[in-house]
Parts: C-alpha cells; sequence; structure tokens
C-alpha cells in the first residue's frame, strides 16, 4: 500500500463527523473532500433554497450545474403542490436552472401517482389549484371543479338550504387538500361533509404551516388549511410531502441510491431536515428561507427529544457557501466512483 492510500480517509473517518449536531459545514474542512467524493446524490428543496418566490438564491444555478460536472445526481423535492411537474421545469429553465422531468417530485404528482396505485375509482374533491387537478387528469381519474366558492353573507339560510337537497356529489370518493388562496368555510363544509365517510380517501400533498415570505408578512401554507379541515373531519389525512418518507422512496424506484450517499438540502428543519434523518440521508439546514439559525441554537440545549430531531447534521448560510467549499477542493471532491 502506497503512503498516499494510508493517508487517504477511510469510510469510517465519515462516521467521526457527530450527525445531528448542526455545526457549520466549514468546521468539517478535513473530511470534506472525503465526504463529497463518497456523496452520489444531492436533493435539493426548492423554496427558500434555490429559489425565493421568482428570484434565484445567489449561487444556486451554479452549485447544481457544479455537482451535475462533478458526478453528482441531482434531485428536486418540492412539497409545493400549486404545479404540475411540467410546470415546475418551466419554472426551472426560466430561472437559469438545467434540470430534467424525472429529477423533480412535487407533491401534486405524488397525490395522483398515490391515488392511481390505490386503482382509486371515484372523483376527487379537491381544495386546492390547477397544480392538482392537472395532475390527477393526467393519470385519468376526475375532479371537481376548483376555484373560488365564497360563503354566502346568509350563512344559516344557505346551509339550511342545503338539507334535504343532496348536496354532495355521491361520486366522491377521496378529498385532496393542498394550497388553496380560495379557501373557504364552504369548502371546509364540503371537505369534512364528504370525509365523514370512512371509506372516503383523505390526502393532502404537505403540511408546511407557512411559506417563506421574508420578515414583514406571515404567508399561511398548505399545512394551515389541512389542520383546519382534518380538525372539522376529527380524521387524519395521508401526507405526501416531506417529512413523509414518499419523496425519497419514489427516487428509489428509479434510482438505487445508498441513504449513506445522498445530501438533503433543505432551509426547514420540521419538513426537509425531518425528512432526511428519517430517510437515512446526510442533511444540510442552509439559512435563506424558513429555519433560522436561533432556532438551531435553542434545540441544541433542548431536552425535547422532537426538538433534537430537527437539528441538521450541517448548516450553512446559503447554497453559494457550499458552491464556494466545493470550487475551493478543486477536482478533489470529484465523485469516488468516476475516478
Ligand atoms: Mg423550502
Amino acid at each position: 500500500m502506497s503512503v498516499a492510500n494510508k493517508m487517504k480517509p477511510t469510510l469510517e473517518s465519515l462516521e467521526t463527523i457527530r450527525r445531528g449536531a448542526g455545526i457549520p459545514m466549514q468546521e468539517v474542512i478535513g473530511l470534506f473532500p472525503f465526504f463529497m467524493q463518497n456523496l452520489d446524490a444531492v436533493m435539493f428543496d426548492c423554496d427558500g433554497v434555490l429559489w425565493m418566490g421568482n428570484n434565484p438564491i445567489s449561487g444556486a444555478q451554479d452549485l447544481v450545474k457544479k455537482l451535475r460536472t462533478i458526478g453528482k445526481k441531482v434531485f428536486f423535492l418540492t412539497n409545493n403542490s400549486t404545479k404540475t411537474r411540467e410546470e415546475f421545469l418551466e419554472k426551472f429553465n426560466s430561472l437559469g436552472f438545467e434540470a430534467t422531468l424525472d429529477e423533480i417530485v412535487g407533491t401534486s404528482y405524488l397525490t395522483a401517482l398515490y391515488l392511481k396505485e390505490q386503482n382509486f375509482k371515484g372523483k376527487v374533491y379537491v381544495i386546492g389549484t390547477t397544480g392538482i387537478t392537472r395532475e390527477l387528469e393526467n393519470v385519468g381519474i376526475e375532479s371537481l371543479p376548483i376555484g373560488p366558492d365564497p360563503m354566502p353573507a346568509d350563512m344559516h339560510t344557505w346551509v339550511s338550504s342545503l338539507i334535504p337537497i343532496p348536496y354532495l356529489d355521491p361520486e366522491v370518493k377521496a378529498v385532496v387538500v393542498g394550497f388553496d388562496h380560495h379557501l373557504s368555510f364552504t369548502k371546509m363544509i364540503k371537505a369534512a361533509s364528504y370525509l365523514r365517510n370512512p371509506n372516503c380517501l383523505f390526502v393532502a400533498t404537505n403540511t408546511d404551516e407557512r411559506f417563506p415570505s421574508g420578515p414583514e408578512i406571515v404567508m399561511p401554507g398548505t399545512g394551515s388549511i389541512v389542520n383546519a379541515v382534518k380538525t372539522a373531519a376529527e380524521r387524519e389525512p395521508y401526507v405526501m410531502g416531506k417529512p413523509s418518507p414518499m419523496p425519497f422512496e419514489f427516487v428509489k424506484r428509479t434510482h438505487d441510491l445508498d441513504p449513506k450517499k445522498v445530501l438533503m438540502i433543505g432551509d426547514r428543519s420540521n419538513t426537509d431536515i425531518l425528512f432526511g434523518k428519517d430517510c437515512g440521508l446526510w442533511t444540510l439546514l442552509v439559512f435563506s428561507g424558513v429555519t433560522t439559525y436561533r432556532e438551531i441554537e435553542t434545540w441544541k440545549v433542548s431536552g425535547n427529544a422532537y426538538e433534537k430531531k430537527l437539528i441538521p447534521d450541517f448548516c450553512l448560510n446559503g447554497v453559494e457557501n457550499l458552491l464556494a467549499l466545493i470550487n475551493k477542493h478543486g477536482e478533489v471532491v470529484h465523485n469516488a466512483n468516476d475516478n
């Protein structure tokens, strides 16, 4: 064995990195090239990591490009339910990201796939947008019309008018709840009423409480809507998005991935990081979105087991810092399997 080989770190050296310690990635500097060499794939959350709304985050496009050139597979796992995969692909392209359809996993797509694989027969009542209804349509599943459905000013007259008229569509066999900026009391009544039937499936695209939106405004996310419906329905939904392992299981169908060789990058601990840890992936939290440095520091001294689980392996201010680390090490971070 050559001296160079003796000096080379082993896979066990990676175990010296304390998992779930929430350390700045720059602090693993000695092991960083070896860590990168042994990664096969990087999974990105999108909003708050690659872009904020319609604005790319600094360094994001270049990082994705760089990861491809050093031999990593790249996947984009978004909990956002407002677009189909094709529409997400358009967004990636318009913002200057290289991506292909099979690298994008959205929760509307997962919802449609899930119902199809349940051999679902019937119609779907959707609280959500065309992202969901179009994906359902793509797999041949019919849904009721979406859009504004406001409660008339005189609610009591409206409610009494429902009885005894058969108001609910008897063919509805599933309720899907995603993001819907037209959420109304009327929609909650309908969803919860359909869900009185225990055979009616209840699917939520995701449970993110808020959208990343900057410091001045709170933008309620799908989780706020899901919680309203599940409280009224007194039922728990089957959730498609992170932290549910569904997105990783979907990617694994077509790509043979070893979780120990996958890095999940996210901006939200209770979805992205929890998902990554539950699936056995490495986790990196970036502070360009929802979860803050202060929260990580609080969880580090917390005695609460759930909060401890929200601490990532690594953290960085943003994806451009990861790009800088990779560039600093040059070609030594190239995928070990490609040597
Ligand atoms: Mg995010």
